[in-house]
């Protein structure tokens, strides 16, 4: 997605050759124009993926999986916890994922009433990388009885390795930027 990738070369940091910090759009400020663009640019990749329900992880993934929803006609959007909120007293699916940013590892978790197995689900994240999120929340569309139509990230950093391991999964996955290398402080695309 042309505008995506301008925004990353204008905008975008990298932090070594591994992490590309974006927070000026879309991981601390969020450029809601260019985020409902993002969207639109998600459901027109995943038309006819059969999608009633978008997952994603909180918190990154959100606004990014409601413009996405919004253009697929209003898709209800759930986004699975990394904390255990008091609140969270029923059923739920787990599944852990190494964070990439910060190296630990968190706890997914999405409660068994938001997840079922009429569900055909679109996963939508910000970042791709080494695939532990996406696999995470793969995971629990399964525990879950239910069935991964497609991942989509907005960056994928394609040298990571995440996108090849969800696709040897059989898994679709289309991303809106696909970062190729970064190497002295340079994106390529
Ligand atoms: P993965 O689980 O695929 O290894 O990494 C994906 C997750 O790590 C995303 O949800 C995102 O939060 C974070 N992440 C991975 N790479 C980057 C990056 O280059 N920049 C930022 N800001 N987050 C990243």
């Amino acid at each position: 997605m042309k505008a995506l990738e301008e925004r990353i070369l204008s905008e975008g940091r990298a932090i070594g050759d591994d992490i590309l910090k974006v927070d000026g759009f879309i991981n601390h400020r969020l450029d809601v124009k260019l985020i409902d663009e993002m969207g639109e640019e998600a459901a027109r990749l995943f038309e006819g993926s059969g999608a009633n329900k978008i997952l994603t992880a909180e918190s990154s993934g959100i606004s990014i999986a409601c413009s996405a929803a919004r253009a697929m006609g209003y898709l209800p959007v759930v986004f699975a916890k990394k904390a255990t909120p008091s609140t969270m007293t029923d059923d739920f699916y787990a599944a852990k994922a190494m964070s990439f940013t910060k190296g630990t590892i968190s706890m997914l978790r999405v409660s068994a009433e938001f997840l079922g197995p009429e569900d055909r689900v679109l996963i939508v994240d910000d970042f791709l990388a080494r695939g532990g999120a996406a696999m995470a929340l793969i995971d629990i569309v399964e525990q879950a009885g239910g069935r991964v139509v497609g991942v989509c990230a907005a960056i994928e950093k394609s040298y990571q390795g995440g996108a090849d391991l969800i696709r040897s999964r059989g898994i679709p996955v289309r991303s809106l930027a696909v970062v190729k290398k970064i190497q002295d402080g340079k994106v390529f695309f």
